[in-house]
This record gives C-alpha cells, sequence and structure tokens, in this order.
C-alpha cells in the first residue's frame, strides 16, 4: 500500500534548529526555562485523526476527506514515545497527558499506556497518567484503559442538548453516548473526572447551567475553557469568546461559588467551590473551574511541553514551530544522556508567553508563515 506524502505539517512550518550540545553536559540540575519557569508536564499528541469536526478544532471545511493526515511511519512509535518520555521525566516531567487528534483513535493504545504507567520519576513515583478524550470511544474503552494502568481521563463535552451537541461536533454523534462514556469511566475508577466544555459565545453559552447542574455533586470537576484562538483554521473572533468572568457571574445567579486555592502551581484553571447555605464550600457539591486562556494570560507559571504526533517538541500551545526529536530518536547514534541535553537546551532557552504579549497586543491573524500549528497535529 503506497503512502500518501502529507505536506501540510512539514512545509508550512519547518522545525527549529536543534541546539547543538555536549555529550558532558552536566545534568545534575533540573532545567528552568529563561523566564525560571521548570517543566514538570507534558502533553503528547497520539494521532492528528479525530472522528469529530468541532468547527473550533477541525472544522469540516479543511479537514475533509481529502485532508492529508500525517502517514503511519511519520507517528513516533509507542517503544519511541516511551523512550522520549523516560527522559523527559528524568528531566522533571511528573504529569504526562496523551491528547490529539482523538487519542483513543490509536490502535492499542493500552500498550502505550502500560509502557508509560511503568516508568517513574528520579525518586521512584508513578507518574500523574492521563489523558484527555471526546468520550466517543469510553464506554467500550474505559476499563481496558485503567487495566493498563491509565489513573485518569478529562472528557470534552460542550452541552447536555443533544441537538446543539450534534451540531457542534458537526458528526451529529450523540450526547448520550459520551455520558455513557463517562459513567464508564467513574464505574473503572478513572477518577476524578474532569470534564471540559469549550464556550462559544452564541452558540453553546445556554448550555452552561444545564451542564453546572448535570454535574455538580457528582465528584466530577466541570470546567469552562474560553474559546482559543488557536490553529488558523477555526476563523477564531473575540466576538465568540465569553469571558470566563460571565461565566462565574452566570453561575453565581444560581449556583453560589467560592473561590478556592490553585491545587498545584501552573494550573490552568481557576477552582471555583460550590457553597453550602452558610456560603462556605462544600466539598460533597464539589468545584467547576474556568478557563481563561484569552482573557487572563497564565504564561508565568506555564510548566508544560507538548509533544507532536510526529515528534516535534512545542514550547506553547500558540507556537508555529517545534523541535524535531524524531530525528533524534531515530539517529542511533544519540543516547538518552544526549537527547536528555537537547531537551534541557531546549528548555533553557524558552521564553514563549504568548498569550501574556497578546494581552498587549491583540490576538495575531494567524495567517503567513508565522501561522500556529493547529491543535489536533499539537495537541490540545
Ligand atoms: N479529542 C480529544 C478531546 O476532544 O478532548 C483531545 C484533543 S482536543 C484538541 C483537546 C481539548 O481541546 C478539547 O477539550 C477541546 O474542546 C479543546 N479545544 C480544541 N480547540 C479549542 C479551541 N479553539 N478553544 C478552546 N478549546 C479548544
Amino acid at each position: 500500500m503506497s503512502e500518501r506524502v502529507i505536506p501540510l505539517v512539514d512545509q508550512r512550518h519547518p522545525s527549529l534548529p536543534l541546539p547543538t550540545v555536549s555529550a558532558e553536559q552536566d545534568l545534575s540540575d533540573l532545567p528552568l526555562d529563561g523566564l525560571r519557569r521548570p517543566l514538570t508536564d507534558l502533553r503528547i499528541s497520539v494521532t492528528d485523526r479525530c472522528n469529530f469536526r468541532c468547527s473550533y478544532c477541525m472544522p469540516k471545511e479543511v479537514f475533509d476527506k481529502d485532508y492529508a493526515y500525517l502517514p503511519h511511519s511519520h507517528l513516533l512509535s509507542f517503544e519511541e514515545i516511551t523512550r522520549i518520555a523516560s527522559v523527559f521525566v528524568g528531566r522533571g516531567v511528573r504529569k504526562i497527558r496523551l491528547t490529539g487528534g482523538e487519542p483513543l483513535l490509536r490502535k492499542n493504545i493500552e500498550i502505550l499506556i502500560e509502557q508509560l504507567a511503568a516508568l517513574r520519576t528520579p525518586d521512584g513515583q508513578p507518574l500523574d497518567l492521563t489523558l484527555t478524550t471526546n468520550g466517543s470511544l469510553l464506554a467500550r474503552k474505559a476499563q481496558s484503559l485503567k487495566d493498563a494502568g491509565l489513573q485518569r481521563v478529562t472528557v470534552s463535552l460542550d452541552g447536555l442538548d443533544d441537538a446543539i451537541f450534534r451540531k457542534m461536533n458537526d458528526v451529529d454523534f450523540p450526547v448520550a453516548d459520551v455520558l455513557e462514556g463517562i459513567a464508564a469511566a467513574q464505574a473503572a475508577g478513572l477518577g476524578p473526572i474532569k470534564v471540559n466544555m469549550v464556550v462559544k459565545r452564541g452558540t453553546n453559552e445556554h448550555e452552561i447551567l444545564p451542564m453546572a447542574r448535570h454535574f455538580r455533586g457528582t465528584g466530577i470537576v466541570l470546567r469552562f475553557i474560553e474559546y482559543m484562538d488557536v490553529g488558523a483554521t477555526n476563523g477564531w473572533c473575540m466576538d465568540e469568546v465569553l469571558p470566563s468572568a460571565d461565566v462565574v457571574r452566570l453561575l453565581q445567579t444560581e449556583l453560589p461559588l467560592v473561590q478556592l486555592d490553585p491545587s498545584a502551581p501552573g494550573e490552568t484553571a481557576e477552582r471555583w467551590g460550590y457553597a453550602n447555605a452558610q456560603g462556605e464550600y462544600d466539598p460533597a457539591l464539589g468545584e467547576v473551574g474556568v478557563i481563561s486562556s484569552v482573557t487572563q494570560a497564565f504564561c508565568g507559571d506555564c510548566n508544560r511541553a507538548r509533544l507532536s504526533t510526529e515528534g516535534r517538541l512545542y514550547l506553547c500551545l500558540f507556537a508555529s514551530q517545534g523541535y524535531d526529536l524524531r530525528q533524534l530518536l531515530r539517529d542511533t547514534a544519540q543516547s538518552d544522556a544526549a537527547l536528555a541535553a537537547t531537551v534541557d537546551a531546549i528548555w533553557r532557552g524558552r521564553t514563549d508567553q504568548y498569550s501574556v504579549l497578546r494581552s498587549l497586543r491583540g490576538p495575531d491573524t494567524a495567517s503567513g508563515p508565522g501561522r500556529r500549528v493547529e491543535m489536533s497535529y499539537i495537541g490540545g
């Protein structure tokens, strides 16, 4: 079978030159980037394919039947992913999130999960291993994911109204099947489960309260995400962003909330707990989160790196170029120590703070040679 050649990613986004490192590089200190941020969180995209066509992420008009996805030989193999993940763990990473595309579409993903679950930090701890999914295959796979060693899942769900949800995923996928997937994940013990809802003004803001009512008191943490200007194909405009502050105000009209402390440094979500009749946080009612990627820059403590489906390392969700680590992984002369030295050098050179800069000068128009890569490729 012949492979299709994919011009999209390679030609539009040439990779950045890899730093030259010495074989004797001192690896005794974990790297801090140019803004003194550590590297603790790695997101790995395992496929650039998805079975949904959400207009804010993979619009049908662009990702149609002729769209050239990466051929299999371009994807990192499970062994390559596990090897580079282990190098990252040696350089400070404590949390790995598998994403995509739709990660559950990657064949035998459980094998990769087993391999990653076996990794240990230098002080012998298991990783925080999680996965973001649209939930469409979760009912079928929740137990095998748990058995393979996955700890928890985040499920994307943009509303409970079936008509709105079918329209947003644009493949007529029913909401009931995602809810069944969430229930299966809960039954399998893949918790604490988070549910991400992208809020688009004029499309699904009427779903905010029904979603909050539905998940309140279930142990599931619902998070509202501002519609972001990621990629270059979703036709983003500020008018369609509903600021998180408005979301919190709307929730408060019916469900009193109190603000909670961040659970970890670099946490992207602002946490709000449901209050009891005394106005105090009631853990039995749970919490919601808001992710203000557009209206409130949170670059200051961003500790995340992203590995694309074909092994490029991106230092920011809004980056246009990455570093080709696959080239190193497929070079038999490269030892793990050399890979670690390269990761260190790349991280130490990092100064990205796209959201801060955007809030100062406004969003890019996302066209031209510096256009940003798609979220489905870099991993959401
Ligand atoms: N297919 C998986 C899923 O649906 O969760 C994982 C990949 S998806 C790119 C990861 C997350 O990014 C989802 O929660 C999705 O809603 C979110 N996302 C995609 N495009 C976005 C955008 N333009 N603004 C905000 N969130 C977005």
